[in-house]
């Protein structure tokens, strides 16, 4: 007998009892990022593989081992988006949208990662990204959290935790990686098989790793806190004092990394205890070198990706009910001679709807 059709490991169906929360969190988003003048772009799914190689960066858990990467009938090898930083830049510089100006921007839409599927995390995802090119002063930073902050308000999510933490600027990451290596090196018996092959290529990928056996060397890592120049640390104090003032809640996680060298400053995550291991919800930094990196002309770029998926199995989990999806009004129409008028007044009930 032939085998059943099914959906591909870890792509879900999203059915219409789910959606009205889908829809919930999608017009919120925009709301909001209008509010900000943010503004929507829409780039393909596939891109180029060369893309993603360049600028996420080969010694990567996703360009290693999660890519959908496929030849075309031309020979050319393509790759579903496995975020949506790459593309957007390339769309930016390949359209002229970063020289002399300021971009404020935001996408939507899915992302593929071939991971092992379990609660949160699926092969593919949709995500909300927010870019802005153009702003090197801490205030984007800020105005990048607060964004982050208002959304969690607006969509009746309490209790999610900021962690902030700074990369300093590449040299001054230069000198904590040294240090960083020779700790390491000095407890080289103690790492994991991953975290040993990313010692030379990329060490401070292994800050981020989620062994828990590896979490008391990490706990006992030198701080990158200690390279910081002045600029980066008074960089770093505008944001904190900005939140503060805001009152935005904050913890400083010095472990939290972007391990790729065009991060710059300014990392931040959200964090939900709700979804066990899949606890990040958005995860943002500050990105000054990847447009230089991909051939442009260095821009200075910060901006986050969330799950989406996350952030509707968080509202699930606080059991928001949300009445989008709702009929507003029941209308009974007894007999055939009200049918006419019955619309008529259904059609000014839909005209008195607000927005
Ligand atoms: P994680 O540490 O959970 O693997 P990540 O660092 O790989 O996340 P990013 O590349 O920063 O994630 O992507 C931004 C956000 O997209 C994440 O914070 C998360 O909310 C969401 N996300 C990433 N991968 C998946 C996935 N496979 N399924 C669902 N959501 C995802
Ligand atoms: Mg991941």
């Amino acid at each position: 007998m032939a085998k059943k059709i099914q959906a591909v490991r870890g792509m879900r169906d999203i059915l219409p009892d789910q959606t009205p929360l889908w829809q919930f969190v999608e017009n919120t988003v925009r709301r909001v990022f209008q509010s900000y003048a943010y503004r929507e772009i829409r780039t393909p799914i596939p891109e180029m593989t060369e893309l993603f190689k360049r600028s996420i960066g080969e010694v990567t858990d996703i360009v290693e081992k999660e890519m959908y990467t496929f030849e075309d009938r031309n020979g050319d090898s393509l790759t579903l988006r496995p975020e949506g930083t790459a593309g957007c830049v390339r769309a930016c510089m390949e359209n002229g949208l970063l020289h002399n100006q300021v971009q404020r921007l935001w996408y939507l839409g899915p992302m593929f990662r071939h991971e092992r599927p379990q609660k949160g995390r699926y092969r593919q995802f949709q995500q909300i990204g927010l870019e802005t090119y153009g702003m090197s002063g801490p205030d984007i930073d800020l105005e990048v959290i607060l964004v982050t902050a208002r959304l969690w308000r607006e969509l009746g999510i309490p209790g999610l935790e900021l962690q902030i933490n700074t990369l300093g600027t590449p040299e001054e990451r230069k000198a904590y990686r040294s240090r960083l290596v020779d700790y390491l090196q000095a407890h080289r018996d103690e790492l994991d098989d991953d975290s040993l092959r990313r010692l030379e290529s990329n060490p401070l990928r292994i800050l981020d790793s989620k062994n828990p056996d590896m979490a008391s060397l990490i706990a006992g890592a030198p701080s990158l806190m200690d390279d910081l120049g002045e600029e980066s640390r008074a960089h770093f104090e505008v944001i904190t004092r900005g939140l503060k003032a805001a009152g935005v809640e904050y913890v400083v996680n010095t472990r939290l990394v972007r391990g790729l060298d065009y991060y710059s400053r300014t990392v931040f995550e959200w964090i939900t205890d709700l979804l066990g291991a899949q606890g990040t919800v958005c995860a943002g930094g500050r990105y000054d070198g990847l447009v230089e990196q991909l051939g442009g002309r260095a821009t200075p770029a910060i901006g986050f990706g969330m799950g989406v998926d996350r952030v509707v199995a968080v509202l699930e989990e606080l059991d928001q009910q949300n009445s989008d999806g709702d009929p507003h009004a029941y209308l009974v129409l007894a007999g055939e001679q009200v049918q006419g008028p019955g619309m008529v007044l259904a059609e000014s009930l839909r005209n008195a709807l607000p927005g």
